[in-house]
């Protein structure tokens, strides 16, 4: 595990898709295919490469795998000793061949491969469009690009082009630029999205992440936001976009190859659980106007009058996405006064649901492909509702039929168990109540507490990260029990349902959640000494009735373990365990308070020895009914 170490701080990543380029003495297509594969691990939906052959930019992209493109390039024919390539995880545009990066500028002679989002990329188009260019893929990326060849074309200087597009691009990059006009040049730039530089001997590798560096040399420097590298033959020079010289400190990488083939975590559960601060500040990215107490969500503008009329919102999903329907169901319902229904896909499809032409139907699903969820959701839609749709994959089929949506920016999530998917949603869901709250009655200053709170919430998920220990000797002394009962009230009710859905997903004990009052009228029977009972027992309205849970747990020598607030100093008198998180809103609750339980069970079934990332009998996108 290298997930303390210093290098890997800065370079696990905001965006999950991957950048290599090369400039040296060897054939750059073979060194960029070999780091593309290095990124594999990370998650991606199509790859291509770009080399100057002979003054001309020879340029490969494809949908699918880094081995399709291998098919569709002959590294005999490309022996240019300068060049780039890229794996993408779409967010603007379907995963094509198309959309697929390098993109060129209108002359083709400017190429360019990015991670990130370009958020004022509409309206760069928008001015480029009357300025006479047009564009040949829906990505962002290549505004970005045609952005670049028209200073170009009138500064006729590359660096000082890229340098004046960065300052008027919000949003962020990861960005290797690369052009015919000077083909002994490469320009590497990072805002938000990481990019580290490898100097070696005769050659300099710049890529995403260390892992298709170290292989050739162990000399990195790391750009910092808005640094860049201007690259050449001779040496190069990092500088802030705003061109002052910065002193690109040289850092040694540390590890071994073999340790970061998952981005030095042990599975690639452990290393989404990791990503949850970056993926949940990506959720939010853009969208949270502080200062005003709102939200920003372009992709629902045009169903804004439909959801400021709607007399109900009916949330559908399964499994994980189900859970975080029913946060969203109290977030919504608190904020927006607006009726909500949560739904199991499966069972709204199939019971001729009754629906009004001003109900909103919401669909949430990671993948995008969940048959249910699609099911239902054109079942809602023939039936005259509005449908929307929370989704991580962008361009999937549920993004495709709905009537407009909120994508969740969680990255590929390949651990079957859901994580990051699920606070990516709430991110998402947290901030849909805020929006629609503002549409009604929450006031502006109500609003920005909630926006600040909100935008709080990515250094609180790090600090629980940073503190938890204790969790693993807690997994192993209950890992051998048969049964786990989860318990919460209010927002945290569906934490309780989630944490007890994750334990059973991947270590295979049953586990139950419920409403924690509901325990009198069963589960209570089930306690004994043997019977683990989480309680997510954090401050709140309920936190005295959640006490006397506790209490009556206890009585019949059950064994408790609470998630409490920071600060409560009640609670470890009555608890076995305690894993304590930071406060923040209740309606927030759920998103910290779910992240001890996602790692309780990670570390009870690694205890146990199961395969966590690929548990038996299930499927990542459940695609089958
Ligand atoms: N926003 C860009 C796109 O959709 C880059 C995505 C990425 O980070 O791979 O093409």
């Amino acid at each position: 595990m290298l997930r303390h170490s210093h290098n890997f701080q800065n370079i696990l990543g905001k965006t999950m898709c991957g950048i290599v380029g090369y400039i040296g003495s060897k054939p750059a297509c073979t060194i960029i295919m070999n780091g593309l594969k290095r990124l594999e691990y990370r998650g991606y939906d199509s790859a291509g490469i770009a080399t100057i052959e002979n003054g001309i930019l020879v340029i490969s992209k494809r949908a699918g795998k880094v081995a399709d493109l291998e098919k569709i390039i002959n590294p005999t024919e490309l022996t240019s000793t300068i060049g780039i390539g890229h794996t993408r995880w779409a967010t603007h545009g379907e995963p094509n061949d198309i959309n697929a990066h390098p993109h060129s500028d209108f002359s083709g002679n400017i190429t360019i491969i990015h991670n990130g989002i370009i958020e004022n990329y509409l309206a760069i188009k928008k001015k480029l469009l009357l300025d006479g260019y047009s564009f040949k893929s829906e990505t962002d990326s290549e505004v970005l690009a045609v952005f670049i060849g028209d200073l170009y074309k009138r500064t006729k200087d590359l660096e000082k082009a890229v340098r004046l597009a960065l300052t008027e691009i919000d949003g962020t990059f990861g960005l290797v630029v690369m052009s015919v006009y000077e083909p002994n040049t490469l320009i590497a730039a990072r805002r938000g999205s990481p990019i580290v530089f490898g100097i070696g001997e005769d050659e300099y590798i710049i890529a995403s992440d260390a892992s298709a560096i170290i292989q050739h040399t162990r000399q990195v420097i790391y750009l910092e936001d808005n640094e860049m590298v201007v690259i050449n033959r001779e040496g190069y020079t990092t500088k802030t976009i705003d061109n002052q010289t910065t002193n690109g400190e040289i850092h040694e990488l540390e590890f071994d190859l073999k340790s970061i083939e998952k981005g030095g975590f042990e599975h690639f559960m452990l290393k989404e659980i990791y990503e949850q601060p970056s993926t949940f500040r990506d959720a939010i990215r853009g969208r949270l106007l502080i200062e005003e107490g709102n939200v920003k969500l372009g992709g629902l503008r045009v169903v804004a009058d439909k959801l400021r009329n709607a007399k109900r919102l009916i949330i559908i999903g399964c499994g994980t996405s189900w859970h975080s329907g029913l946060v969203g169901e109290y977030m919504i319902e608190r904020l927006a006064q607006i009726p909500v229904e949560v739904e199991y896909a499966s069972e709204f499809r199939y019971r001729s649901p009754i629906i009004y032409p001003d109900d909103v139907v919401i669909a949430i699903s990671q993948s995008g492909e969940t048959a249910d969820t699609y099911a239902a959701l054109r079942e809602a839609k023939l039936k005259g509702a509005t449908v929307l749709g929370i989704v991580n994959v962008v361009g999937s089929s549920i993004a495709r039929e709905t009537d407009a949506g909120v994508y969740s920016h969680a990255g590929p999530e390949i651990g079957v168990a859901s994580t990051k998917a699920f606070t990516s949603q709430l991110a998402v869901l947290s901030l849909l109540a805020l929006y629609l709250g503002r549409l009604k009655n929450v006031s502006s200053i109500e609003g920005k507490r909630l926006a600040e709170a909100i935008s709080a919430i990515p250094e609180k998920i790090q600090y629980i990260l940073d503190h938890s220990d204790s969790i693993k000797a807690i997994a192993k002394e209950y890992a051998h029990a048969q049964n786990f009962l989860y318990l919460g009230r209010g927002y945290n009710f569906p934490v309780a349902l989630e944490g007890a859905l994750k334990l059973k997903e991947i270590s295979y004990i049953h586990a139950e959640g419920y409403p924690a009052a509901e325990m009198k009228h069963g589960p209570i029977a089930l306690i004994d000494d043997n019977m683990p009972v989480v309680f997510i027992a954090t401050k709140d309205d309920v936190y005295d009735k959640i006490l006397s849970g506790i209490e009556e747990v206890r009585a019949r020598k059950g064994k408790v373990i609470a998630i409490a607030s920071e600060g409560d100093t009640q609670i470890s008198k009555v608890a076995s365990h305690v894993i304590y998180v930071p406060n923040t809103l209740p309606m927030l609750m759920p998103i910290l308070s779910v992240i001890p339980l996602q790692l309780l069970s990670y570390y009870t079934a690694v205890e146990r020895g199961c395969n966590v990332d690929m548990p038996r009998n299930l499927a990542k996108s459940v695609t089958v009914e």
